[in-house]
């Protein structure tokens, strides 16, 4: 469509744009729908995105297919997306690095409040501070000031700059003036599997990908990110609690489509959103994993749009005060 558009010329183009989406508007979904994931399969976004996407599928009588493309802290999958055709076919499953992306990349690939439509907020996931099961500090303090004290040797792992643990990293190193060395992965699903193997030592990563290991003692856990404790990790201080005043962050996500889908796709999209959040399948595993679904009223196109919008602001300042950028 788009090589289409442009042989066409701009007037040309937009009539058949009108023309083919207002009949796909009608009978959507009529194919399989792509939702992208920016960051690799096994970890917290991948967690969320099938979970949701499996549901949605029942619900809009079409497969929604997860593709993993990470890399760049979510920026390439996003950049996926934003070049996609405005037809519903393709969406995107990302979250507060959709916001934090755009101060912290000098160049990207898109225009982050004009390359995409909003269908609605998923979910607002903590994030803990966890390590490697033999790392010898046993509580906040303690890897405090071991950090502090090794710091030429301790490694964080994160999925790249623009990632919600890259930015969980950056508020620790922040919090306790100390750089540390750190490790980029394509997702925070293949950093586990290191921290597990023990070739990094820290990482601050979300509940929908620590919970189970913190449970099953193949982690060591020291703070959740979240205002009070969580149901599902009682055992674990907040990271204020333990001596971070101000150590607060939630991992938001929201679906998008790209710039130019039709508003009544968005809309049969959000629908169907609400109603794969109210699954109680869905409901019962974010609620294992130590996350809430959205509510219905988040769970549509201006809720997502406003968030997004007051996250980038709420960032940029944090971000350009840590002065760390890509290119
Ligand atoms: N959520 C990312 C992932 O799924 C990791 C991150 O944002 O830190 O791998």
């Amino acid at each position: 469509m788009k090589i289409l558009k442009a042989m066409l010329g701009a007037t040309a183009a937009a009539a058949v744009s009108l023309l083919s989406y207002a009949a796909s508007a009608q009978t959507y979904p009529e194919r399989t729908i792509t939702m992208v994931v920016p960051f690799a399969a096994g970890g917290p976004t991948d967690t969320v995105a099938r979970l949701v996407a499996e549901s949605m599928s029942k619900d809009l009588g079409q497969q929604i297919v997860v593709e993993n493309v990470g890399g760049a802290g979510g920026t390439l999958g996003a950049g996926r997306v934003a070049d996609a055709d405005p037809d519903g076919y393709t969406i995107l499953l990302h979250h507060i690095g959709m916001a934090t992306s755009a101060t912290l990349y000098r160049k990207l690939a898109y225009d982050t409040l004009n390359a995409f439509e909003y269908v609605g907020l998923v979910t607002d996931v903590p994030m803990t501070i966890v390590a490697r099961k033999d790392f010898e500090p046993t509580d906040l303090k303690g890897l405090v000031e071991y950090v502090k004290a090794n710091k030429d040797k301790v490694t964080v792992a994160n999925a790249g700059i623009g990632a919600a643990s890259h930015l969980c990293g950056m508020m620790f190193m922040s919090a306790i003036q100390t750089p540390l060395t750190t490790v980029p992965y394509k997702g925070t699903g293949p950093a586990m599997t290191d921290l597990l193997g023990g070739q990094v030592d820290i990482m601050c990563d979300q509940t929908t990908n620590t919970t189970k290991q913190i449970q099953g003692g193949t982690i060591k856990a020291y703070a959740v990110t979240s205002p009070a404790r969580l149901d599902v990790l009682k055992d674990i201080p907040t990271a204020v609690e333990a001596g971070l005043p101000g150590f607060e962050v939630g991992i938001w996500h929201g679906i998008y489509t790209p710039k130019g889908t039709p508003a009544d796709i968005n809309e049969r999209l959000s629908k169907s959103l609400q109603i794969a959040l109210k699954d109680q399948n869905v409901a019962a595993r974010f609620a294992e994993l130590g996350t809430v679904p959205s509510s219905d009223a988040d769970a549509t196109p201006a809720a997502l749009k406003t968030k997004l919008e007051s996250e980038i602001a709420r960032w940029k300042p944090v971000i350009e005060a840590a002065g760390e950028y890509a290119d």
